[in-house]
Formats: structure tokens, sequence, C-alpha cells
């Protein structure tokens, strides 16, 4: 067993196949490769990628798992995280999400060289144009380091299908962050089913919250370009 198999078995309860752990630390290699011409990701360490890139997309792993059958999309992917590593994890079709045209460029040829290329999709574009050209189509998306969790909610609402499912992972998320995404739940037709919190091998601390599309939303989204993000939705008194 490898380093990211122990780490993975010890800490998360989790096992990983020999094989996907060579394609784990492939895909670490290749992304720190590209990182050398593109600034893909801070984080340039191989230790320190394998914690906080590879230890941290596996920990959504259970709650991919548990989504619905269908097409995964993982928004604001940057370097491709979680997104390749829970493709490789899952094998489910996959579309890496991000308006960064060279990223997700490179990231196809990260995918075609891991041998996922029939897996692997990329969309260069903003995810409020992908909810208008692609509504309703997606069984899971993830978000790792993108935005506060009510703008997630409004980004993701509109992908998604009925019992479809948004895993976000956060670092530390405030009491106002969760209070407005507990209280825009309606307004966006999502609804909390989990909230876990975890650590990771280096001692820092992480939180996933699990939503899934309950109903329509009660409002039209996705609302215009850049409005999720720059003026977020509050809870209505
Ligand atoms: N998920 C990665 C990268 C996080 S950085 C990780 O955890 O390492 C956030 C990324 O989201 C950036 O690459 C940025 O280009 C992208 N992004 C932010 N807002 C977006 C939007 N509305 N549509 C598409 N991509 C977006």
């Amino acid at each position: 067993m490898g380093r990211l198999a122990d780490i993975m078995k010890s800490h998360h309860g989790m096992t990983i196949a020999e094989d996907q752990e060579r394609m784990l630390m492939s895909d670490l290699h290749a992304i720190m490769k590209v990182n050398e011409t593109m600034n893909l990701t801070r984080i340039l360490s191989e230790e320190g990628g394998m914690v906080l890139h590879l230890e941290d997309s596996l920990a959504g792993l259970p709650y991919v798992q548990d989504a619905p059958d269908g097409l995964y999309g993982d928004l604001g992917t940057g370097g491709g995280f979680p997104g390749i590593p829970l493709c490789i994890m899952t094998g489910r079709k996959t579309l890496l999400v991000d308006s960064v045209q060279k990223k997700v460029r490179a990231l196809q040829g990260v995918a075609s060289d891991l041998g996922l290329g029939d897996k692997v999709d990329i969309y260069a574009g903003r995810i409020e144009d992908l909810a208008l050209e692609r509504p309703g189509e997606f069984s899971v998306l993830t978000a790792r380091a993108l935005s506060s969790l009510g703008s997630l909610m409004e980004l993701a609402s509109p992908l998604l299908k009925k019992r479809g499912r948004l895993v976000c992972y956060k670092a530390q998320p405030s009491d106002d962050e969760i209070e407005v995404a507990l209280g825009i739940q309606e307004l966006v037709g999502l609804r909390l089913l989990s909230k876990d919190d975890f650590s990771l091998s280096d001692g820092s601390t992480r939180c996933i919250f699990v939503f899934e599309k309950a109903a329509d939303p009660r409002i039209r989204l996705p609302r215009r370009i850049g409005m999720a993000q720059k003026d977020p939705l509050r809870p209505r008194h």
C-alpha cells in the first residue's frame, strides 16, 4: 500500500485499489507539471498536494457515491479538484467546469493522459451559462474553494435533476454563511441532507455540506451572470 492509500485507510476508513492510487498520484504529478507553466494551484510540493488536493478531494467520495446514478459535474474545478480524483474513483461521466479556458484545456490533456478521455469532458465557461445550456442534467455536483454556500446553492440548483446532490467542500464556514444557506433552501429548491466535520491527516479541519434538489426554485435561475457571487441571495423574512 502506498502513502495515499495508507492515509485514506487510517484517517477515513476508505480503501483505495492499487491501480486507483497509481492514477491519483499520476494526476497529482501531471497537475504539478502543468503548474510549472500555468498557475493552476498554489500547492507545489508532492506531500502538500497529496493531503490538500488528493486526500481532501477523496473525503467527498462517499457523498458522490451516494447520489443517484448519472452525470457528475465539478464546478469551478481549477486544477481539477475534486473532479478528476472523484472521476477516477467513481467512473462516473464527469464534466469539469471552469470559466478560465486555458485551465480546462490543460485538464482535458491531463485526463486523456490518465486514460480518462472517454469519462471526462470539459466546459470552458461560466456556471450560469452551463445552466442555460444543460438545465436539470446533473445527478451530482461538487464545489471546492469556489464561493459561499448560498452562492453555490444558487449556481447548482438549475443544473441539478430532482433528487440530485450538491456536495460542498468547506474549510471554516462562518455562522452567517450557514444561516444564509439554511435560510434560502426553499428559495432555490434545495434541502440540506447532511453536514459532516472531519480532519485531514495534517490536522486541518474540514466540513462537507450535502444538499438535495427537492423542488423547483421559487425564483427564476440562473440570475444574470455574476449575480450569484456578487449579490448573493438573502433569506426572506
Ligand atoms: N476547485 C478547485 C479550484 C478552486 S479556485 C480547488 O479546490 O482547488 C475557483 C475556480 O472557480 C477558479 O478556477 C475560477 O476560475 C472558477 N470560477 C469561479 N467562478 C466561476 C463561475 N461563475 N463559473 C465558472 N468558473 C468559475
